[in-house]
Order: structure tokens, then sequence, then C-alpha cells
């Protein structure tokens, strides 16, 4: 480059392209866009209660234990009513006589109330139990309920096809029995399923076991760790295919049952799933904390459940067929980040879906390296950017009124946006931290294991854990819509003493969004072939930045390897523009090149030109022309084919002057 100043008129000298990818698969194909995609499916009428927090929470559920038959829904006509005993251990928070539990009318039946339970009425969706005297704070109330599900399809209790499951996210366990349906309020679960004979029939927590009595055969299922009514499953199915594996926990040796429920259609499938399953248990124990429940399980649905998978907890819902590999990682994921720590409100379902498909490029990473994992995370952010609806990932009226499923589960925001933030906490706090605070988060018994988490507690907990007040990141990222797009502009210029200043100007320039704050990072290039990367914070917009050094700078980029996904961004070399003019184009494409790659450049003036081209070491590989050339545009071919794919760069030294471009090779 030309020796040039820095004045106040700046034009445009240069301008790199957007910094997303193309990439060619999509979202779609990824396990988080099928986890998506089924969520919003269930939509369809009858519409979703939209009373999450009433009646008001002045008890909290220990227990809930299910007798229920089905011995009549494995055959035509399919019938969707069965009849259930449901006992529930409640402990007092606020002196009470009466409980409200949520129990759609349309679907459920009351016919009785027993034990602390005298009486009922049931509507709005609520029954209401009276009880045989005023419990006080701490006390602990048996309530048992008789109740039967109505011959009607509620998008929750399926029978049909000889199968019968239940799917109930975010709200829908009310239809099949009457809860305190809110994901806050965790409880263990004990069922006892009456069913023909030749059904096999899996639930959450451990078989304790399947016992015949005449022609009737009883599952009885137990999990002692406390699970979000969301995530409470019955899957079911007559001649169900069953495989069982075992992963050794690694801390005292004990065999962990791995359950596959499968149609016999899959069948060539499920080895291959058994192993990444057992695999992805051992990467995710050692970065999330051992797995953290009594069994894992994967059971594939009837053709009710078209779509993806659901995460319940120990048995994981997938589509008929749908045994691939990231939608196993996504659901397995969840294990961690849904089931183990489970959102406070329906507003933190980032929690869940960013952390599962974040995972599934996580899991990438255990064989494919970071590139893998990237690659992934750049499919993310390329969704996003395409798909944006314009609202925040975080949003806290969704704690009080839950959206419609296509909002809640949108997978531009409360999949990949959500995923791509968490890459950034990853590119700002760096490995070490990152992956300390997560393993901490998911291991803190105290607060969030078996527990639930709210956005503002894992934000102070990430902070905590790297020592760091994460609120100037994790606030204004996830509470504002839409991405910064960045307009950024640098220069260099030569000091008295020959040493030689970078100048940088970082500038937002959208007007859907408030500035974000990030740490920021650049590339420099000097004349010598050596480099440097640079990180520092940016805290306001149009905030200018400078660096010297005592080499001349030649090659300057902006976030060269995009670790800020979420953004729109150019970058200018601005300075004046008569000194300019002394100074020459150079141009190398296509970038990324494969065969050939064609330079143009402008001579200022003519005399001997050398144009070489290096590794990215600095290792010179060739000379590309050596020789006189005459003054003005200038351009000339390379063959490149036996280069292999990576980064070089091309240097053009002409009198007095050198230039630098970075070439991209991919075959
Ligand atoms: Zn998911």
């Amino acid at each position: 480059m030309k020796r040039i100043t820095l004045h106040t008129a700046f034009i445009v000298a240069l301008m790199a392209s957007f910094s997303n990818f193309v990439l060619s698969q999509s979202f779609e194909e990824s396990g988080g866009g099928y986890c998506a995609l089924k969520k919003q499916q269930m939509n369809y009428p009858p519409p979703l209660p939209m009373d999450a927090n009433t009646p008001a929470h002045t008890f909290n559920v220990l227990k809930y234990s299910l007798h229920i038959s089905l011995m009549n829904n494995y055959d035509p006509p399919y019938p969707q009513s069965y009849q259930a005993g449901l006992d529930i251990k409640i402990r007092v928070d606020s002196a009470l006589g009466s409980i409200k539990l949520n129990a759609v009318n349309r679907s459920l039946q009351i016919d009785q109330v027993g034990l602390a339970g005298v009486s009922f009425t049931h509507q709005n969706d609520t029954v209401t139990i009276n009880l045989d005297k005023t419990y006080q704070p701490g006390d602990t109330v048996d309530v048992s309920i008789g109740y039967q599900h109505l011959d009607v399809e509620d998008s929750t209790f399926y029978a049909g096809d000889s199968f019968v499951f239940t799917d109930c996210e975010p709200q829908r366990a009310r239809r099949w029995f009457p809860c305190w349906d809110s994901p806050a309020d965790k409880a263990q679960l004990e069922v006892w399923a009456k069913v023909p004979p030749d059904v096999k029939l899996g639930s959450n927590g451990a078989l304790v076991d399947s016992a015949f009595t005449g022609d009737t055969l009883t599952y009885h299922w137990r999990s002692d760790n406390p699970i979000a009514t969301y995530l409470m499953v019955l899957t079911s199915k007559k001649n169900y295919n069953l495989d069982v594996y075992y992963w050794v926990r690694p801390s005292d040796n004990a065999l962990i049952p791995f359950r596959f429920y499968y149609n016999t259609i899959d069948h060539i499938y499920i080895e291959q799933a058994a192993d990444s399953a057992l695999k992805m248990c051992d990467w995710y124990s050692k970065w999330y904390g051992e797995y953290p429940f009594v069994k894992n399980g994967f059971a594939a649905a009837g053709k009710e459940f078209p779509w993806g998978g659901m995460e319940n907890q120990t048995l994981t819902t997938v589509c008929k067929g749908c045994w691939w590999e990231g939608l196993i990682s996504h659901e397995f994921a969840h294990q961690w980040f849904g089931d183990l720590i489970s959102p406070g409100t329906w507003a933190d379902i980032w929690l869940n879906e960013g952390f599962a498909s974040w995972s599934e490029g996580f899991w990438l990473e255990s064989y494919g390296g970071y590139a893998a994992y990237k690659e992934k995370i750049d499919k993310d952010a390329k969704y996003y950017l395409e798909h944006n609806p314009g609202w925040p990932v975080y949003n806290p009226q969704w704690a009080v009124d839950v959206p419609a499923n296509d909002t809640l589960f949108n997978g531009a925001i409360t999949y990949t946006k959500a995923s791509c933030i968490i890459h950034q906490f990853r590119y700002i706090v760096g490995d070490s931290l990152f992956f300390k605070a997560i393993y901490n988060y998911a291991t803190d018994t105290t607060d969030f294991k078996y527990k639930n988490v709210v956005t503002k507690d894992f934000i102070d907990k990430m902070s905590e854990e790297t020592g760091q007040d994460m609120h100037w990141y994790f606030d204004p990222w996830l509470d504002q819509a839409n991405h910064p797009v960045y307009f950024n502009s640098y220069n260099f210029v030569q000091m008295q003493d020959s040493s030689w200043e970078v100048k940088f100007t970082a500038k937002q320039t959208q007007t859907n969004a408030p500035f974000f704050p990030m740490k920021l990072n650049v590339y420099i290039v000097f004349d010598d072939l050596s480099d440097t990367t640079l990180y520092f914070m940016n805290r306001k917009n149009d905030e200018d930045f400078s660096w010297e050094f005592d080499k001349k700078p030649a090659y300057f980029e902006f976030d060269p390897t995009n670790e800020i996904v979420l953004k729109k961004a150019s970058l200018i070399f601005s300075t004046d523009e008569k000194k300019l003019q002394g100074s020459f184009m150079f141009n190398v494409s296509p970038n990324p090149a494969k065969n050939n790659v064609t330079l143009h450049y402008t001579l200022p003036k003519g005399g001997p030109v050398s144009i070489q081209l290096f590794d990215v070491t600095g290792r010179e590989i060739r000379t590309l022309f050596s020789g006189l050339q005459n003054k003005g545009k200038q351009v000339l071919d390379y063959q490149i084919n036996d280069l292999r794919s990576g980064i070089y760069f091309i240097t053009l030294d002409t009198d007095g002057s050198k230039a630098v471009k970075k070439m991209v090779v991919r075959h």
C-alpha cells in the first residue's frame, strides 16, 4: 500500500461481502429442525389452554402415582378412552382448604376424589378439590382422583394402529391426567399400566416389574427423580420390538439400560443408533456431568407423531424410522438441558432448545473436531439470518402467556439463534471457562440439577463461573430482536517515527435493534507475512480503536473465522481520496477459488513487478510473476488446481509499494 494518512473525507475503497457462509445443508435437516417442525405441527385444534399460571400456586406436587388401564386401546376401533386412578402427594406452601389442578374438560371426566379430598368441581379446564380440613404450610396431603379419558382425539393421548402413546409439550399433560401443569413443579412419578399380554409399554424412570395376572400384563415404572409434567410419558405398542443395551456408568460401574423400542421395519437402524447413543453418553457425561438418570431410552411412535422427537425424561419419543444421529444427539442432550434442568417458565424455553441444538454441533466435534462443530453452528446462523421473524430469543411475557407453538418453537429463534448465542458465549470466554461454567451449571445440585432454571439465574451462574458479569452480553443479545449489521472501516497510517498505526472503527447500522456490545476480533497480516489477531471489547457504537506496530500492515480482516455468527458485516478501507489515487487496486477472484484464479490490479506507474504466493505459515510456494509492467490495468490468470485446500497469501510488490491478498482454496 502507498503511504496514507487519515483524513476526514472517507471513501469506500474495498468492500467485503457479507460474512455469512453459503452452506449446502439446512437447519431443516438437523435434529433441531425436526424437533422444531414436530413441535410446531402440534398446533392444530383444539387450542391450548393459555392459563399456565392460573390457578395460583399454593402447593408443590411431590409425586403422581397413576394406575391406568389400557386393555381396550390397542385394537380397532382404537377407542381413546381409558379408566385411571391418580394419587397426588402435595406439600402445602400456604394454608389451604382446597387445591386446583389443570384438567381439560374436553378430554377428562373426573368421577370421584378421595383420601384428603372430599368433594370437587370440574369446569373451565380446572378441577377444584375441597379438602377435609385446612392444611398448614409444610403439611403433606394425599389426594386421590378417579377419572377417565373420554373417547376424543386431543393431540395428546394417541391410540391407533396398535400404538398407545402420549405427547405433552408444552401444556398438554393436563389432557391425559389431572396435574399442576407447570414446568416449574417437577414431581416424582410412579405408573402402573395394565395392558394386553402382547404389548410392550415404556415410561419414565426404572422398570420395577412387569407381571401377568391372567391375561393382563401390568407394567410398573417408577421415577424417583422429579419430572416436569410435560416430560411424563407412556409409549407402547403391540408386538413392539425392544432391544436393551447397557452403558457402564463410570462412577460406580453400574449398568444403565438403554431401551430401544422400535418397529420391525427399523431393525436395521437400531444397532447403529445404540452405538451412537452410548458414545454420546460418554461425551455428554464428560462435559455436562455424568448421565443423571437410572435408564435411558428411545421409542419410535406411530403415524400421529410425524416429525422429529420429544425428549421425554429417560424415554425420548422419535418419529417412525427417525433413528438418525442428528436427531438422537439433539434429543439426548435434552436429558441434561430440559429434563435434568427444566425451564422455570416457557419464557426460558431457549435454554432447552438452544443447548440441544448447540449440542448437535458439539457431538460432531467429538469426532470431527472444531471444524465439524463450527460447520453446524454456521448452518444454524445461516438459518436464523434467512428466517429471522424479528422477535427476541427471550420474551418475559411468555412466562405468563404461552404463545402459539409456531412462535414458542420457532426454528430461527428458539433453536438456531439460541444455539448461536451459546456459541458466541463460548467464543467470548474461551473454551476452558466455557466448559467449566457449563459443567458446574449442569452438576449444581443446590440450584439447578434435578430442578429448574430461569434465564436470569442462568446468566448469574455463568457470571459466577467465569468470574465476569455476563449480563453485558446475554441481556442485549437475548432481549433485543435481530442482530448487529456492521459497517466497519479500517486504515493503515505511517507514523513520524516510521512505525505504523492500524485504525479501526466498529459501527453498527441496524435500525431494527439497539446497539449490541460484543468482544470483537481483527486479523492483521504484515508485509513480512507475519500476522496477529487482536481481541477487544466494543461497548458503544461508532467506537474507534487503534494499535501501533513497528512493521508495515498489509492486510486486515474483521472476524475472519466468523465467530460472531449472529451478524452481517461489511468492512471498508477508509482513507483520503487524493492519496489513494497514488495507490493501486489489487483483487483476487474468485475467492474462495478452486481451479483457476484471476488477479486484477492497476499500477499507478510502470516498473518492476513481483507477485508471489505464500501458504498460511508464510512459506513461499512460488513466484507467479516477475518482470516489468506498464502503468494501468493488469490481468493475470493462474491455474491453482495443484494447491491443497487452505488459506494462502498473494503478495504484489511494485516500485515502493506492496499489497497482500488472502486467498482461500477450496476443492
Ligand atoms: Zn429439542
